[in-house]
């Protein structure tokens, strides 16, 4: 089937063509482990993994690389401001090191409670030091780079006649109003490649380089990583909407000279999760994590389909209250599922209308991904009186593969419960057992256990769900 996706570098639809036959490679600028990664960098995660599943069912081997930032870079895309690890560090009272470990194994908790498939290979910018410096000293060779004494080394971004592209600005406009200050650079969209450690203070994360003790530029990275895991050309890359006039611009500036044009074929860009106010802030506590509303109680599939819900291209603005009536929307799609589960089946999976609804919702999915549109088309499948349980619920596990809304999981987990004739207090502490199991709280799983047996009864995990049976 054809796949169309948005082009930031062309600003046009465009019909995907594939590099090399049955293969897409793929990158995703991932978190910067320095502290929880929120609902809103989740979005841009889900929006990957749907890219992937997509690509999947069109028969595509899929290779998705997603790095982890966990090198303490400074906070601005100026090279200025603070050191967002070495600041997590101070704060928690932790290692670098340790912060890293605490907040990537966070993100995977939160990857795989949003069902999103991980990645196929998943670096780390501090184990991918030499490859960085191999990239600078490429630069430097080719005429890219200067120094700034005692600061560090720069890409002279007048050097590349193309600079800016991707983000829809001519090099005139970018720099036209911006004033260059004293910090040495030669122009003001330059970026720094690698950084001196300061001279009074000693860094917790430094390397040696050709131009001494320091570490590298943040966006020296992802050029690396990317092109370690996916050749020196690759079909895709991705991240939320602000990186397309700054760090990939800079990829694209630091990417180009050493492997020739164009380095990737299709960009492209997803909108924030927003709330009424604006940005998610930690500092207002407003930057929730999935298991946050794990905690308040959410199905983690709830979150995922309010995203389904809206296009990618789209900002979208989060509140309880939407989530809440996404939540309602998806408990009665299960309910509806697991309805069809209990019916007698009494055919066999009919392929005419398999084949005709399982094409049109990948039809609509393909076309830019335009989740939204399956979602409702998945109602109407629903409502369809002439395609059979059977049918319905093979089409429903292809939805899950494509979606990844675990409809069946959660339907399959319903009937189990509902077959339970344990009273409805037993079944409550389950359910919060369940909950505390999801978020990883297992003194709270083990005491709502405990809870249940002094109760008399007894749960039972399973591969579907869990079973409450009558002590013996
Ligand atoms: P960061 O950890 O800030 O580097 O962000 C990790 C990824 O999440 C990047 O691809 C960002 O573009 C993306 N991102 C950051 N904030 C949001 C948001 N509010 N909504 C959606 N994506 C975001
Ligand atoms: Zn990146």
């Amino acid at each position: 089937m054809t796949i169309r996706l948005y082009n930031t570098l062309t600003r046009k639809l465009e019909e995907f063509t594939p590099l090399e036959p049955g293969k897409m490679g793929f990158y995703t600028c991932g978190p910067t482990v320095y502290w929880d990664a929120h609902i809103g960098n989740m979005r841009t995660m889900v929006n990957s993994d749907i890219i992937k599943r997509v690509f999947t069912e069109n028969g595509y081997e899929v290779n998705h690389v997603m790095n982890f930032t966990d090198v303490g870079h400074l906070t601005s895309d100026g090279d200025t401001g603070d050191d967002k690890m070495e600041k997590g560090a101070a704060r928690e009272n932790l290692s670098v090191w340790d912060v890293a470990q605490k907040y990537i194994d966070g993100f995977l908790c939160d990857m795989d409670l949003l069902n999103n498939i991980r990645p196929t290979h998943m670096p780390r910018a501090t184990d991918h030091i030499s490859e960085q410096i191999a990239q600078v000293q490429h630069l430097e060779k080719l005429g890219y780079t200067y120094e700034i004494p005692g600061d560090g080394i720069y890409y002279d971004t007048s050097k590349f006649a193309n600079y800016g592209v991707l983000g829809g600005q001519k090099l005139s406009e970018l720099r036209g109003g911006a004033r260059i200050d004293d910090s040495g650079k030669r122009n003001s969209t330059d970026f720094a490649l690698w950084k001196y450690s300061p001279k009074d203070t000693k860094r917790q994360m430094e390397w040696d380089s050709p131009w001494g003790v320091g570490f590298p530029g943040w966006h020296i990275e992802c050029s690396a990583m990317s092109m370690k895991y996916l050749g020196q050309h690759f079909d895709l890359h991705v991240g939320g909407q602000e990186h397309a006039k700054v760090h990939h611009s800079n990829e694209i500036a630091q990417s180009e000279p050493i492997v020739g044009a164009p380095w990737v074929s299709y960009w492209m860009h997803f909108e924030w999760l927003l709330l009424k106010d604006g940005k998610m802030s930690k500092s207002v506590g407003t930057a929730y994590t999935v298991r946050n509303l794990v905690e308040r109680g959410y199905d983690p599939m709830a979150y995922r389909y309010l995203l389904l819900q809206s296009h990618y291209r789209q900002p979208l603005e989060f509140s309880f209250e939407s989530l809440d009536a996404a939540a309602n929307g998806y408990k009665n799609i299960v309910r509806k599922i697991a309805d069809l589960i209990n019916t007698e089946k009494t055919a066999n999976v009919d392929l005419e209308r398999y084949n005709a609804w399982h094409d049109k919702i990948l039809a609509v999915v393909s076309d830019n991904f335009k989740t939204a549109e399956a979602l409702v088309w998945v109602q109407d499948l629903l409502k369809d009186s002439v395609t059979n349980p059977e049918t319905k619920i093979q089409l429903f596990e292809f939805v899950d593969r494509l979606l990844g809304l675990q409809f069946i999981d959660r339907a399959k987990k319903l009937v189990a419960l509902e077959q339970v004739s344990a009273p409805a207090e037993i079944v409550a502490l389950a359910e919060r057992r369940v909950t505390a199991k999801a978020n990883r709280d297992w003194a709270t799983a083990d005491a709502l256990r405990a809870e249940i047996e002094s109760a008399g009864w007894t749960v039972l995990d399973g591969k579907d769900g869990y079973k409450i049976v009558k002590r013996a």
